[in-house]
């Protein structure tokens, strides 16, 4: 068997296809042009990359881009000041703090500071709890693209088991939260998990979200099961020449196309949708800020 390829660089081109048609409405009929704040703080040059690829595409779907890169010991009450700015400002429906902070700033102090209603990151602890109770709330953008791609792979997802292997904040623990949401039998993997091989066996979605390379073997694999691969590591690659790499997921591709019904390739899986999710959670908080209907598909 040959798993079907989920392209996840083709449907991040139609969120964000969709996400431009929306803004061009609202901008056309309310006179409304979401924007999205980033921060930068420091010169991390895979963040400062990141950072750029998001104002590049926020600009191309027609939204205000705001960049604000500050200098590396930038003080915690100088960062914070400027996120009470952001959040007063009506210009600014998305605010995101790139991560990670330089080591003198408290992540989770300068997270909780964004106000909830434009923290398109879905990092706020009002929006974890709001997730987590199965209310309205900004979700994390990595999971988002996850279920995404799972709704339109699989159209109904009540009643599938899902194994989501890691529980961090950012990742696993938000995407069991939607899966759940979804009406999955939802079990999470992580490091202390017994027998894990014989845990994702019976699952009918797998999303690795470990950080470790070609972790999950083919033959955990259920047949048939859908695989989601979040996991983004380099690893050397001498056939490309000396001192080369390249990138593979948490799932051994190779052997695991072979056995599961659908799966995420690395690179040009997860990776491309989260930007385009970061783009729908600033079109819906703008939504959400002037009473406006919200797209569908998009939350
Ligand atoms: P993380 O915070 O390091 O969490 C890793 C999780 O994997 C932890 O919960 C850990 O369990 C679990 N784990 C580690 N070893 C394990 C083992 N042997 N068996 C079972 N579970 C194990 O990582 P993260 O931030 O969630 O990111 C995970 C991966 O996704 C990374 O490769 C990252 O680069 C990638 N990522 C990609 C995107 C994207 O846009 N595509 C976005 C975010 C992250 P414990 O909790 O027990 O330690």
């Amino acid at each position: 068997m040959t798993a079907t390829l989920i392209d996840g660089k083709a449907f991040a081109a139609l969120i964000r296809e969709k996400v431009a048609t929306h803004v061009a409405r609202i901008k056309e009929a309310q006179g409304v042009t979401p924007g999205l704040a980033v921060v930068l703080v420091g010169d991390d040059p895979a963040s400062e990359v990141y950072v750029r690829s998001k104002g590049k595409q926020t600009v191309e779907a027609g939204m205000n881009s705001f960049e604000h890169k500050l200098p590396v010991d930038t003080t915690q009450e100088a960062l914070l000041e400027l996120i009470e700015t952001l959040n007063a400002d009506q210009s600014v429906h998305g605010i995101l703090v790139q991560l990670p902070l330089p080591e003198h700033l408290d992540e989770s102090l300068v997270i909780n500071a964004i106000d909830p209603a434009k923290d398109v990151d879905g990092f706020h602890i009002s929006n974890v709890g709001l997730l987590a109770t199965g209310q309205k709330s900004m979700v994390p953008c990595t999971p988002l693209g996850c279920v995404m791609m799972l709704r339109d792979q699989l159209g109904d997802l009540s009643g599938k088991d899902a194994v989501v292997i890691g529980r961090s904040n950012i990742v696993g623990k938000p995407m069991a939260q939607l899966l759940l949401r979804e009406s999955c039998t939802v079990t999470i993997a992580h490091s202390r998990t017994k027998d894990l091989p014989e845990v994702v066996k019976r699952a009918d979605i797998v999303v690795a979200a470990v950080g470790r390379a070609n972790f999950v073997q083919g033959d955990w694999i259920k047949p048939g099961a859908t695989v989601i691969d979040v996991g983004i590591n380099r690893i050397p690659a001498p056939e490309r020449g000396e001192g080369k790499s390249r990138l593979v997921g948490d799932v051994d591709f190779a052997a695991a196309k072979e056995v599961a019904g659908a799966i995420t390739p690395v690179p040009g899986g997860v990776g491309p949708m989260t930007i385009a999710c970061l783009l729908a959670n600033t079109l819906t908080a703008c939504c959400r800020a002037h009473g406006l209907a919200e797209p569908d598909g998009l939350t």
